[in-house]
Order: C-alpha cells, then structure tokens, then sequence
C-alpha cells in the first residue's frame, strides 16, 4: 500500500463507517484468520463491522475469537444483502477478483460503498478503490497485520486479533515451511505470540481434531493415488460416493493434495473431488519449484492461486477430467522436473 492510500484509509477510517468484511468462498485458515483478525480490530476501533461469508467454512476454524458472529450468505441471504447495500466500505480479503465470490458477486458489484482489498494472489481485479495487494506475502493474515502497522496501531493488536492472524499465517505457509515464509513472517508469528497468539492450541485445534472418518478418507484418498513417474507427477481423485461412505464434512479434505509432494521426485501434486451438488470437480494443485501451477490452472481449468498452490474447477465427470489433466502433461514434460 502506498503512503497516499495509507492516507486515505486512514481518513476513511476516522469516522464512524457502516463495514462488511468478505473472504472468499469456502473460506480457509488464511480467509477466516484475516477477516476475524480484521473484524477484532475494527470493532476495537469503534466501527460497526461484521464479517459476511459467501458460505460455510470447516469445523476446525470454528474456535476462532469471534466466529459465532460471522453470518453466512448461503443461509442468512436476506439479512446479507441488507448489510451489503447498506455498507459504507467493503474490505474483500484474500482474493483477487469478485468471480472467487460466487453467488455473492453481483450484490457486490451493485454496492456503492468504498471497495479496500487486502489480498496476495497473483493478477487482482480492478474493482477496489484502495488496493494492498502483494503476491510476495506468506498470508493475507501477515497483510493485516502490516495493514494495521500502516495504520498506525500495532499496539492495538490485542490477543483475539493475535489468535486470529497466526492461524492463518501458520496455515497459509504450511506450517512456516513454503517458500513464502520470511524471516519477517517469523518475527510477526513471534509478535503475534507475545501479544496472546496461543500457538500450541492453535496448531492443535486446526491439525489435531480429526474424525475417524476423516482418516478413512484420507486412506482411501492415499489408495487413490495415481503416480506418474515420467512427469513427476501424483494425482488423487475422490468420487462423490466415496465422500459420502466415508461421512464427508466441509474441510475434510483439506491438505490431502500435499500428500503427492511427500514422495521422493515428485513435483506437481493434484486432487480431484466430484461434487456432485454443484454439478463440478472441485481441484486444489500444488507444485515444488518452478512450475506454476497457477497457470497451468488458469490456462485449463477455471482457476487461478499462487505459483506453488492454485485451484480450479471443471465442469465434466470426475474420469473425464483425470483424463483430460493427463492427456496435458506432455505439453508441460520439459517444466516438470524435480
Ligand atoms: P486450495 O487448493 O487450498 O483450495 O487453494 C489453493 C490456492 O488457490 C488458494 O490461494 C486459493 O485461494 C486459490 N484457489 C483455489 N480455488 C481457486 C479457484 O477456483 N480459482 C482461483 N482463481 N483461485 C483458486
Ligand atoms: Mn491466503
């Protein structure tokens, strides 16, 4: 953010606002750390704030300070356009343009309130009137923090604010193990934990609390796993009927796809997961090294992320787009080296 869009927050900011404060759908650790983190600090501040989520997030991020006032578009709608249209600013965080939000775009787009994003994915969208955008951050989280720095207010970070953006910085960097980590990550994790950030609870609230199903899923995720040697690559497809035999629950899946990169020489990890509700194949990429995943996910697949982590969709059966993601690779033979 520059010093003239610092400023101009800063005056925003000095009188009281109507805000609404938007993640992306199917929210993560990063999504939910940064809103809440945000949210804390808002409200401390005096503003009237609350947190609309296009739809529900997992079960392991319902601990967060705060999370029993986040109100979900896909069921609360009513209440959810009321606040959008009557907001005088709209944060979006962590995301890059208003497609990520689904359902939720075009009373987003009707809204005549101030647009301020707060994001780290690569190409953002032209929508918001102040930008803090950086695809070098670890996290959206780390964003917030520097955001409210800018501001002049490190010191108001209380420990409900702290709780919140360590989360989403320790999920948004594996664990502080991605190449996005700095040494200014760490040293903001440290800060963080000095000012309340419990950060064994944290670590054991998101990792800790699996289901006996969850498991299940994950071993027939891992006996689903298809390796391709001659292009370093490691794919896992998850039917819709092997969900729900194994009692799927938003969030269960979460951290599958890393499993690929664990093997030795491999360097691009993908899952599938049939949804059939919505009629698509849901897909998360994550590569090692040069290969870009975000666009090798935009270029195919609906989608977009960061060079190591991207998403994406496609709208054929769950065997067709296996099929199809294979039939690319040799394209892409030369890139996927380990
Ligand atoms: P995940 O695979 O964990 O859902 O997402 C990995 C990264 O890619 C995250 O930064 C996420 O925001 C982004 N991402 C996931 N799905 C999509 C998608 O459908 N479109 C775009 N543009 N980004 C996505
Ligand atoms: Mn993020």
């Amino acid at each position: 953010m520059n010093l003239q869009q610092i400023e101009a927050t800063k005056v925003i900011l000095s009188s009281p606002q109507k805000i609404v404060i938007v993640p992306h759908k199917n929210p993560d650790g990063d999504a939910m750390g940064s809103t809440l983190g945000l949210y804390h600090y808002l409200k401390n501040r005096g503003q009237e704030a609350t947190i609309i989520s296009p739809n529900d997030y997992p079960k392991f991020l319902k601990w967060m300070p705060g999370h029993e006032h986040v109100v979900n578009f896909e069921k609360d709608t009513l209440h959810a356009k009321q606040l959008i249209s009557e907001a005088t600013i709209i944060f979006t965080l962590d995301f890059n343009h208003l497609g990520r939000i689904d359902q939720m775009k075009p009373f987003l787009e009707e809204a005549k309130a101030t647009f301020i994003m707060i994001d780290h994915h690569q190409a953002p969208g032209d929508y918001a009137d102040l930008m803090y955008s950086d695809v070098s951050m670890s996290s959206t989280c780390e964003m917030v923090y520097n955001f409210i720095e800018f501001l002049g207010h490190k010191d108001q970070i209380n420990s409900d604010i702290a709780n919140c953006l360590y989360t989403g910085i320790m999920t948004d960097t594996g664990s502080f193990k991605f190449l996005s980590t700095t040494s200014r990550t760490h040293r903001i994790a440290a800060d963080l934990i000095d000012k309340g950030a419990n950060n064994t609870q944290i670590h054991n609230k998101v990792f800790d609390t699996n289901t006996p199903s969850r498991l299940h899923l994950l071993g027939c995720a891992l006996k689903n796993m298809v390796i391709l040697e001659e292009y370093h690559t490691a794919y896992i497809t998850l039917s819709q009927e092997e969900l729900d035999g194994n009692h799927y629950k938003k969030g269960d899946t979460e951290g599958f796809v890393n499993y690929g990169l664990t093997l030795d020489g491999i360097c691009l990890a993908v899952i599938f997961i049939e949804n059939k509700e919505d009629g698509i194949v849901k897909i998360s990429f994550r590569s090692e090294g040069d290969f870009s995943v975000n666009e090798f996910a935009k270029k195919h697949f609906q989608g977009g992320g960061h060079t190591n982590a991207a998403g994406g969709k496609s709208d054929v059966s769950l065997e067709d787009t296996a099929a199809y993601f294979v039939s690319l690779l040799d394209n892409y033979k030369e890139q996927l080296k380990a």
